[in-house]
């Protein structure tokens, strides 16, 4: 019978990957260069989302702005 110490492995200083979640370097942004592509196509894909949110609220109160100061008396 023999006991089996728990070893505490000390894990150096790392990041994870914001895509994937792998454990890499501190100084790297992304573990490999596919993460990095995803990750610059969802900031574009996002950044693209809200700018036509943007758009649309925009309009909805052009719209409601004019309804309101351009009333049929
Ligand atoms: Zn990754």
């Amino acid at each position: 019978m023999s006991m089996k110490p728990t070893k505490k492995i000390r894990i150096p200083s790392h990041r994870h990957c914001p895509v994937c979640g792998n454990s890499m370097p501190i100084d790297a942004e992304f573990c490999s260069d596919e993460c990095r592509d995803k990750y610059l196509q969802k900031v574009k894909r996002d950044r693209r989302m809200r700018l036509f949110f943007f758009l649309f609220y925009a309009i909805l109160m052009a719209v409601l702005f004019f309804f309101f100061v351009w009333r049929p008396s």
